[in-house]
């Protein structure tokens, strides 16, 4: 009988000699599925489901190919259960539907990297035999320079060099581990399909066995014609090289990892929503209503729990990837909340929240220890990136968040060892807040060892001594949000500010942390077009005050569409220098690539935290512009469809100044 060592051993004579140079990783995968004689490998594993998984780089087609094998009666693109937009273009990755339904015949599609995720092939091909699948693969290629260009128009990457590293790197990652799991591969090339569809189809569906079913429309067009009649070569030629080294680097030691926020962390908004991180880096996810729900309901209530999976499966599925600072760094710094990669899991200093990691657990025998308040948007100021006009809640809705207040503040914090005041507001401009800090007790949070304060600080020193001697004690951390380093751009970016009682401020602060009382200070800066040249005299103006870590921040569209006017995407992307659209962009780059910051960012304990910068710093793409735009006409046309457009407060009038009109009624 002709087995695979027999063929394999004739194969080496023939091609390698003696001196046979196949690392025996290969042959070892080799010998489990590859050779099998026909006669072997029929009937019984004809008979099996079948998967087809395709592997390639990011447009290089797998797409293509994933959407004829669906019209061939296919499942697993996008497959139930991903958002409705993501039809065409969406993942396969609901493990669980996927056990429970079984199907026949399934695809499993995934560009190599998909949003900086290297999906493990050996981990996915084993998970598809254990299910008794008869695994076949399709490797995509594609015409090099067009799959490079293309990579960087649909911002996968920033450059072409950029985009060339990648993809070696996602064809040494695909066939090693195909080669490691020991599959049979078919590579197949996007430009036959474009040129022998037929053909093509007809002699893929011969190797795998599969009956494509398809007409002349088989939607497989030529993109590559448009990049080779458009490429402009010494844009191609620019290199950059260090950052395409660093990315490299940075792609070959990825490890699975957790983030601890979904076990501890939770933030009350006004409406009474409860989310379990950032509403914007979990894309709004909530886990429960706190006016409609108990306690008990929310923290371990379904959607806490499926969030909570999300995590623990690492598809971190309700996580925004470019929003999200700790996902968007691939470094996966670990932090004391965030984000901890498997090998360091022990390093995590709360016992509950290891052990719930270790243990996969998704109902916790504890309550939230880490809560933030987000419920009052009352402030002394009107800074134009977060409302129009002062507010300054007041009436029956005071009285109504007050009662929530009370309900949160007698049932939420009995495991809370930290809180931050406020993601919304101000700690000391809103009422709500000031009592909160000047009625707390012991009794209400036993466990509590930390509070934090974000505030634009000008009310501090007025308010400290009437804060309860339990809330004073407690606050360890003040965070000053100041956004600019001279009086002409605050008194733009803190609308109603006061420059010399924010010094004076700073100055108490300061006192604050040199006598003990507190334990650390920090700034922060949402950066923008009318500040980013100020961000080095930012962190020296710092410094001076004893400033112990200054935070960078991008500006999120999501601080302006809160203001609900129609032209929120035009002023968000006025002020987003961050954005490589941005006319102002390559200036921030050579900014924050000063190497002056180097000593604050590597300095141990961090004394400079950039955030989503420190990515652009590195040389990828931080870009949310297309995403952006669409959700912004989608949001325009469902506001005229539903409630007429009516909502236009502002009008952007001159684009170079960025100057903003009242708009006529
Ligand atoms: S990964 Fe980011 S977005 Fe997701 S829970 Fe953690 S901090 Fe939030």
């Amino acid at each position: 009988m002709v087995t695979s060592e027999t063929i394999n051993d004739a194969t080496q004579t023939r091609f390698f000699g003696t001196n046979d140079p196949t690392p025996p990783w290969y042959k070892a995968g080799l010998t489990q599925t590859r050779f099998m004689p026909e006669s072997e490998k029929k009937p019984d594993l004809l008979e099996k489901k079948k998967v087809v998984i395709i592997l390639g780089p990011e447009s290089s087609g797998t797409r293509n190919i994933a959407r004829l094998l669906v019209k061939s009666g296919f499942v697993g693109e996008s497959l139930q259960g991903a958002p409705k937009f993501m039809h065409e273009h969406g993942q396969y990755d609901d493990f669980d539907l996927f056990k429970k339904e079984q199907p026949e015949k399934v695809i499993f599609r995934r560009s190599v990297p998909h949003d900086y995720e290297w999906v493990d092939i050996c981990a996915i091909v084993n998970f598809f035999k254990e299910a008794s699948y008869f695994v076949s693969c399709i490797v995509t290629l594609r015409d090099w320079n067009c799959m490079a260009t293309s990579q960087v128009n649909a911002n996968h990457v920033r450059t072409v060099y950029e985009a060339k590293a990648n993809i070696r790197k996602s064809y040494f990652h695909i066939f090693n581990g195909l080669n490691k799991a020991g599959i049979e591969y078919v590579p197949l090339s996007y430009e036959s399909l474009i040129q022998y569809p037929t053909q093509t189809l007809r002699m893929l569906g011969v190797e795998l066995n599969i009956n494509f079913s398809f007409s002349d429309e088989h939607g497989i067009r030529d993109e590559n014609a448009k990049y080779y009649s458009k490429f402009d070569i010494k844009r191609m030629l620019l290199s950059n090289e260090s950052s395409w080294t660093e990315m490299t680097l940075k792609f070959s030691h990825k490890k699975k990892f957790y983030c601890t926020r979904a076990f501890e962390h939770v933030q009350l908004l006004e409406n009474g929503n409860m989310t379990p991180c950032c509403p914007p880096w979990v894309n709004h996810y909530t886990i429960g209503n706190i006016k409609e729900q108990s306690y008990e309901e929310i923290w371990n209530g379904e959607k806490a729990q499926e969030f909570r999976k999300s995590i623990l499966d690492g598809s971190f599925k309700y996580c925004n990837k470019k929003s999200c600072p700790l996902l968007s760094n691939p470094d996966l710094r670990s932090f004391d909340s965030g984000l901890v990669t498997e090998d360091k899991l022990h390093t995590i200093k709360r016992d509950n929240i290891r052990n719930d990691i270790l243990d996969k657990k998704t109902i916790l025998d504890h309550g939230p220890t880490e809560v933030q308040f987000c419920y009052d948007r009352s402030c002394n100021l009107s800074c134009p990136s977060c409302r129009r006009e002062v507010i300054m809640v007041s009436g029956e809705k005071k009285k109504k968040i007050l009662d929530m207040q009370d309900k949160f503040q007698s049932n939420y914090l009995h495991d809370a060892k930290d809180i931050v005041i406020t993601g919304s507001g101000d700690a000391f401009g809103s009422y709500i807040f000031r009592t909160f800090l000047q009625t707390l007790v012991p009794e209400q949070a036993p466990n509590l060892g930390f509070i934090m304060i974000l505030t634009n600080g000008l009310l501090l020193k007025r308010y400290w001594d009437t804060l309860s001697p339990f809330a004073r004690e407690k606050i360890g951390r003040i965070n000053f949000s100041i956004d600019a380093a001279t009086e002409e751009t605050y008194l733009v970016n803190r609308r109603g500010g006061d420059w010399k009682l924010l010094h004076e401020n700073l100055e108490f602060v300061q006192h604050l942390l040199s006598t003990k009382q507190i334990s650390s200070f920090g700034a922060s800066m949402v950066v923008q077009d009318n500040n980013y040249r100020e961000i080095k005299d930012f962190v020296k103006m710092c410094r001076s005050y004893g400033v112990c870590c200054v935070d960078l921040q991008i500006i999120e569209p999501d601080f302006i569409k809160d203001l609900k006017h129609e032209y929120y995407f035009e002023e968000w992307f006025s002020k987003a220098v961050h954005e490589k659209k941005h006319k102002n962009h390559e200036e921030l780059l050579r900014v924050i690539k000063d190497p002056w910051f180097d000593k604050y960012v590597d300095a141990d304990p961090i004394e400079m935290y950039m955030g989503p910068l420190m990515t652009l710093r590195e040389g990828r793409d931080i870009s949310q512009y297309e995403n952006n735009l669409r959700e912004y006409n989608h949001i325009n046309r469902r506001l005229s469809r539903e409630i007429g457009i009516k909502t236009v407060p502002y009008k952007l009038v001159d684009k170079e100044q960025n100057k903003w009109e009242k708009a006529d009624e």
